[in-house]
């Protein structure tokens, strides 16, 4: 036979695009248009509904940037349509290339009840169907001129992503607002079709199948009339039942597919449009799933339930009515998706606390799957914390974005820093965004990896930001895949079915130990430093508020702040969401954190304040020492307060080469006139911390123009240019500080050198004007080391420091919370820091022999999606601490974290607990939440080895019991001797929840 293969495809094209799709509206008729434009922001629903509407053409402009538009809709139904399916079309201006990320708009019926939502592929309301003639018809829409941030020439500096700076001139053109008479039979052809066609193209050329289909469907398109579609379209469909009814092969890859829309819950919009977009998605799936019985949709972040509930109570009653069904379903267990790289411990658990808890109390739904497809990469310190909230399964799509090495499997047990293991899938699919056509469903069976002993995959399915979800379209297409020979299955199901399944059939998963390294994106570590600042500033606070609280709760009576509390935590774990903390996100948001980390920072120092003063009683004169880190200091003890006492003394004195030299006795430190340190000289060990011939403490800039993704990504070639800042405008002693100044392109530095205890502190003040650089700071270091740690949550991961493989060689940047430590046998320096996350770390042999040289990042200056990035003042401060073992790494990373507050007053606060071991580190004291006045206590092995200790509670305590994250009870409780034994393995986790006797 012939082989006229490609002029069926062809023809199949040119039909389906220029005479089937378009016969699915065969007649229609123009809606009237009337229009309020909301003068400011977004106002009320009853506001907009009732608000006087004058008269809009279409083809009329409308929609300045972050502008709402309520349109009325308004017509009756033609006579003739009696017992039609009629559909309202309403296009606002969209561009159907692109799924969201533009104007949107949510339908309500005239008595506010929300319909549906109106996005670039979704632009029909069902009216009726059958419909009568006569019907009067009128709808309001609440449209939204988000602008277009990320248009089709990406990363393009734009002025668009704040309302401060985005201008007023209308962004959209209203495009068509109709009603018509929808054609089901044509619709349903043009599905059959398109899946047809599309399996067509994915299976062999050289197998039967495909030529079974190509017949088909060219006998399909004979059938059709090209002058009568809408009259032959059921014949054209009865060519496709047989092949269409073949079963799948039983080999066949399985396809769990959730519906599904990935909104961020900020990016290139504000929070408060997330809150809109929210809306208008659950909107549109509560009413797909009625119209679908088998469709199922997850909806993940707790904070954006929570936004319904508070803001949208009318999309909030739909969503209750869906959940109970089983099928609109809570996925995850996260206040939101957060980054999981920089949030520190407390933080990371709470992200779990406050996610599985609001899923719990509204839903009952306590889910053991955590939904995190988005995120910039996953920290070894995660899986601990997942199984302490009672979950045990991951799901992330992200890794597949790596650009350097291709992780080896799909589905497999991720083993943590404590050795916690997660069964862990990455849904071959390669998108959170699915849309189940034939290219992606045949994609995740060919690439799924663990083929042979697996056979289930997971789709997520649907548009997201914006783009209203799950489509009409991808049901029909997941009908039509359901059991269809050539093509994998396809079923609708939860997230917990699907891992039921897909860990029932591959009971021994292979092992990845240690971090998700997402090779990408590893600029989100540095960017809006202000942001990272915010976050670890209002963890510090967030410790010590709890702890204070807690402590004068018990000791002295005072009120405990649940409700702030609660509502503190919330606001700082949303800031954790996976583009505003990594700094992605446009202008506006970040404009709001900055001034939201103020808030919270002056609240919660308040709520210290308070609890502090009833604590040290009246005021006779001297002053008390409050230490809220968890070791003690200056002979105060951890989480209490005694009097003063006097600091060492720190030397300071000119150097013959120019410079100064300071001493505290434990610590010799040379910084020479260009201001930089030539030695820094442990006088305990006998042993120089500077590598030989190198200067630490070296500025260093780099020019930083990422092909792609400015805010998010810094590529390896960064590296091939550097500028060593090593002039100083001034060098001097102030005290026994000593003061350098630099100023280098449109910029200027101001860094303050001082010793205590044995460290170098180093405070650094940057007044950054720069555009598309990348600031480090450098310390060259005397010491060997084939690996180094960075603190992760509860404990620390290790990562090697030289490039022997591609693996090592794409970790050029990477996390750290509070410190970097590295270390030989026997003496190692730590670099902790106050807000810096970003690091590198590389060796160098030269005559000497080996070198590590540690540098922090400060500061980047990309230009989208913020065009501002990082302009203006900033602080930062570290501290170098050579002698450092893991455990002083671990207590000085606590202490430039949680500084001591003075207050006045003298009788000694005695802590609520104490810990006979430093390796013991209590990270959380507070009450209970549920409001009982029991006592919280969180702590965990710090050093990756085992410890036995005693913790005992400075107040009678009637009994104690281990509880997960939730202070939920996970064992008996108990009668407390004296004191509470414990015995912890590398970094376990431990929380104990004691009632008050
Ligand atoms: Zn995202």
């Amino acid at each position: 036979m012939h082989d006229d293969r490609t002029l069926v495809e062809a023809r199949l094209k040119r039909v389906l695009t220029e005479r089937i799709r378009p016969a699915v509206y065969p007649e229609s008729v123009p809606l009237e248009v009337g229009v309020w434009h909301a003068p400011g922001e977004p106002v009320p629903v009853a506001e907009g509904l009732a608000a006087p509407r004058e008269p809009i053409a279409v083809g009329t402009p409308w929609g300045p940037p972050w502008g709402t538009s309520w349109f009325t809709v308004s017509g009756t139904v033609p006579m003739e349509w009696t017992g039609k399916i009629v559909e309202a079309v309403l296009d606002l201006g969209f561009n159907p290339d692109k799924t969201g990320f533009q104007c949107e708009g949510l339908v309500y019926r005239p008595d506010g009840t929300p319909v549906k939502s109106l996005n670039p592929r979704q632009q029909w309301v069902r009216i009726a169907g059958p419909a009568e003639g006569g019907e009067e018809v009128r709808l309001h829409i609440e449209a939204a001129s988000n602008p277009v941030i990320l248009d089709y020439h990406p990363f393009l500096p734009t002025q668009l992503g704040d309302k401060e700076t985005a201008g007023t001139e209308p962004l959209y053109r209203l495009a068509r607002m109709d009603l018509a008479v929808f054609d089901k039979t044509v619709w349903d052809l043009v599905m059959d079709l398109e899946v047809l066609g599309e399996l067509m193209q994915e299976l062999p050329v050289e197998g039967a199948r495909r030529w079974e289909i190509l017949r088909a469907i060219e006998r399909a398109l004979d059938a059709v009339d090209l002058q009568n579609v809408n009259g032959t379209a059921a014949a054209a469909r009865a060519e496709l039942t047989g092949v269409l009814a073949a079963p799948a092969v039983p080999s066949a890859h399985r396809i769990s597919a959730v519906g599904h829309a990935h909104i961020d819950s900020a990016w290139l919009w504000p929070l408060r449009e997330t809150v809109r977009k929210v809306a208008r998605t659950a909107s549109n799936m509560t009413t797909l799933l009625e119209e679908d019985p088998d469709f199922v949709f997850a909806m993940s972040q707790a904070q954006q339930w929570a936004w319904l509930k508070e803001h949208r109570p009318e999309v909030w009653a739909k969503v209750v009515k869906a959940v109970a069904t089983g099928r609109f379903v809570p996925a995850g267990g996260m206040w939101v998706e957060s980054d999981t790289n920089m949030p520190g411990s407390e933080a990371m658990a709470r992200q779990f606390v406050h996610g599985k808890r609001f899923f719990i109390d509204e839903f009952g739904v306590d889910n053991e799957e955590v939904w995190l497809p988005d995120t910039f990469g996953f920290a070894a310190g995660l899986p601990q914390i997942i199984k302490a909230a009672g979950s045990k399964r991951l799901l992330t799509q992200k890794i597949s974005w790596s650009q350097t090495n291709t992780f080896p499997h799909h589905t497999f047990l991720w083993e943590g820093i404590d050795g916690t293991r997660i069964f862990t899938h990455f849904p071959p699919i390669d998108t959170y965004n699915a849309s189940l056509r034939g290219g992606e469903l045949a994609h995740a069976a060919r690439n799924f990896k663990d083929k042979g002993v697996a056979r289930h995959s997971l789709a997520p399915t649907g548009h997201g930001d914006g783009g209203g979800g799950t489509t009409r379209e991808m049901v029909a297409r997941a009908a039509r895949v359901r059991d269809l020979e050539g093509s994998p299955t396809v079923t609708w199901e939860t997230p917990a079915e699907f891992f039921d399944k897909a860990e029932a059939e591959y009971p021994n998963p292979p092992v990845w130990v240690g971090e998700l390294y997402l090779e990408l994106h590893r600029a989100t570590l540095t960017s809006q430093a202000k942001t990272k600042q915010g976050n670890r500033r209002s963890e510090a606070l967030l410790r010590e508020a709890e702890l204070w609280a807690a402590t004068a709760a018990v000791r002295a009576g005072a009120g405990y702040p649940y409700e702030a509390l609660d509502r503190l935590w919330k606001t700082v774990l949303l800031h954790q969401f996976h583009d505003i903390l990594p700094g992605s996100s446009i202008a506006w948001v970040h404009r709001e954190a900055r001034r939201t980390y103020e808030l919270v920072t002056e609240e919660l120092n308040g709520i210290i304040g308070t609890a502090q003063r009833a604590l040290a009683g009246e005021p006779s004169g001297g002053t008390l020492v409050f230490n809220g880190a968890p070791h003690a200091r200056h002979g105060v003890p951890a989480g209490g307060a005694a009097p003063e006492s006097p600091a060492a003394a720190v030397r300071a004195a000119p150097r013959p080469e120019g410079g100064f030299v300071l001493d505290d006795g434990l610590l010799k430190v040379e910084i020479d006139g260009r201001g930089l340190v030539v030695s820094a000289y442990d006088l305990r060990a006998g042993r120089e911390t500077v590598a030989p011939g190198r200067a630490a403490c070296l500025p260093q800039l780099h020019p930083d123009f990422p092909n792609k993704w400015d805010a998010w990504d810094v590529d390896e070639f960064y590296r091939n240019t550097v500028t060593d800042l090593t002039a100083a405008d001034d060098v001097r002693l102030d005290g026994v500080t000593v003061v350098v100044e630099r100023s280098f392109g449109v910029s200027s530095m101001v860094q303050r050198l001082t010793l205590a205890e044995g460290r170098l502190e180093i405070d650094t003040e940057v007044d950054w004007h720069e555009t598309e650089k990348f600031l480090k700071l450098a310390f060259p270091l005397d010491v060997r080391a084939d690996r180094y740690a960075s603190e992760s949550q509860y404990g620390h991961a290790f990562r090697p420091t030289h490039t022997n493989t591609s693996w090592e060689a794409a970790k050029f940047e990477a996390c750290n919370h509070r410190f970097v430590h590295l270390e030989e046998p026997g003496w190692g320096v730590a670099m902790v820091t106050d807000s810096t996350y970003g690091h590198d770390v590389t060796r160098d042999v030269d005559e000497h022999g080996t070198t590590t040289t540690l540098r922090v990042s400060l500061l980047r200056a990309p230009r989208f999606p913020d065009p501002e990035t990082d302009q203006g003042a900033h602080r930062f401060r570290h501290a170098l601490v050579p002698g450092a073992e893991i455990g002083d790494a671990v207590r000085e990373g606590h202490f430039i974290n949680q500084p001591e507050r003075r207050v006045p007053g003298s009788a000694p606060v005695e802590p609520l607990v104490t810990v006979d071991d430093d390796a013991v580190v209590v990270t959380a004291v507070k009450l209970a939440d549920d409001g009982s006045g029991d006592v919280v206590v969180r702590f965990h092995e710090s050093r990756g080895g085992r410890v036995r200790a005693t913790l005992r509670p400075g107040f009678p305590v009637a009994e104690v019991v281990t509880t997960d994250l939730l202070e939920r009870p996970t064992a008996e409780p108990e009668r407390p001797g004296d004191g509470i034994a414990v015995a912890l393995r590398p970094f376990e986790l431990v929380t104990l929840r004691m009632k008050r006797a």
